[in-house]
C-alpha cells in the first residue's frame, strides 16, 4: 500500500507531464473505483488545462482550469504509468491496453498517463477547487507531517491524555496527515519509543522528539522516491514504487541495527496491524 513518500514521488513523476497540460482525452473505462466515478467525469476532464498538482496526505490533487480539482487516490494497488512523452522526459512506447487500466489520460502532449488498479480499492473524484479542502475525504485530516502546522506544541496537545498506544495515535490521520505503518514503525525506532506505549504517557520531551525524527524518516523515503524518479528512463514507465531500507520493518527476527544492541527486532500485531520494533532498545 503506498504510503505518503510513494504517493510524493508519483506527484514529482507526473507533474512534468501534466502541470501546465491539456487533458486532450479521457478515458473512463468503468464506473466506479472504490467509489462510483462524479458525473459527466470524462466531460469534466477532457479540453483541460492541469495548472497545478499537489498532494494533501495521501491524495493527489490536480487543478483544472475549470475551477474543479480532480481527486486521486491509490488505494492498495493503485499504480500510475506514464508514456510517450515527447518532451524526452520519459521515453516509453504507450503499452499496449492492459487489464485493470481503469482512466487513462492521453495529454494533448502525446504523453499518457494511466491508471491502473487491480484492486480497485483507489478513488477519485471532482469538486470545486475552492471546496478541496471541505471534501468528505478530507475535511478532517490533520496537519501535513512536512508542514509547519506539524510542530512540537500539536503532537504535546494531540497525545495529552490519551490512553491509547503511541502506534495507533500516530496512524490517527486526525493526529498527523499520511503517516502508515511502514514509518510510523521506523520513527518510533529512531525515537527508542515502543510501540505499546500509551501515547499520553510519553514526556513531553520524548514526544517533542518524534516531530523531526517523523519528518526526517518521510524526506529520506521521498528523496530515494527521487532516485527512483532519475533511474525512470530505463525502468517501465511506473511510478513511486522504490526499493528503500528499512531499519525494522518487514525485519522481525534480524538483528537490531543499533549500535551496541543485540537484540533481535521483534513482531506484534495492534489494531489488526504489525508492529516490528526492538523491545531491547525501544521502551
Ligand atoms: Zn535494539
Amino acid at each position: 500500500m503506498p504510503e505518503l513518500p510513494e504517493v510524493e514521488t508519483v506527484r514529482r513523476g507526473l507533474a512534468p507531464v501534466m502541470e501546465g497540460h491539456v487533458i486532450a482525452r479521457a478515458d473512463v473505462n468503468r464506473p466506479d473505483l472504490r467509489w462510483p466515478f462524479p458525473t459527466k467525469m470524462r466531460e469534466r476532464l477532457e479540453g483541460k488545462t492541469v495548472q497545478q498538482l499537489r498532494r494533501r496526505s495521501k491524495y493527489i490533487l490536480a487543478d483544472l482550469s475549470s475551477g474543479e480539482t480532480l481527486l486521486v487516490h491509490l488505494g492498495m494497488s493503485g499504480r500510475m504509468l506514464v508514456s510517450g512523452d515527447p518532451l524526452g522526459l520519459f521515453a516509453h512506447d504507450h503499452p499496449a491496453p492492459a487489464k485493470h487500466d481503469h482512466v487513462v489520460f492521453h495529454m494533448q502532449s502525446g504523453a499518457r498517463v494511466t491508471f491502473n488498479d487491480p484492486r480497485r480499492f483507489g478513488a477519485m473524484d471532482l469538486m470545486e477547487t475552492a471546496a478541496a479542502e471541505a471534501h468528505p475525504l478530507l475535511a478532517r485530516i490533520g496537519p501535513e507531517p512536512l508542514g509547519n502546522a506539524f510542530n512540537e506544541a500539536h503532537l504535546i496537545a494531540a497525545f495529552k491524555g490519551r490512553n491509547t498506544p503511541v502506534k495507533s495515535a500516530l496512524l490517527d490521520q486526525r493526529i498527523v496527515a499520511g503517516l502508515g505503518n511502514i514509518y510510523v514503525c521506523e520513527a518510533l525506532f529512531r525515537a527508542r519509543i515502543s510501540p505499546k506505549r500509551k501515547a499520553g504517557r510519553i514526556s513531553a520531551t520524548r514526544v517533542a522528539a518524534l516531530v523531526p525524527i517523523i519528518r526526517d524518516v518521510l524526506s529520506e523515503a521521498i528523496e530515494a522516491g527521487g532516485s527512483s524518479l532519475r533511474d525512470f528512463r530505463q525502468a517501465d514507465g511506473e511510478l513511486g514504487y522504490f526499493q528503500h531500507r528499512f531499519d525494522v520493518y518487514g525485519r522481525e527476527g534480524e538483528p537490531c541495527r543499533r549500535a551496541g544492541c543485540d537484540a533481535k527486532i521483534a513482531r506484534i500485531i495492534q489494531s489488526g496491524r504489525s508492529s516490528f520494533y526492538c523491545p531491547t532498545c525501544q521502551r
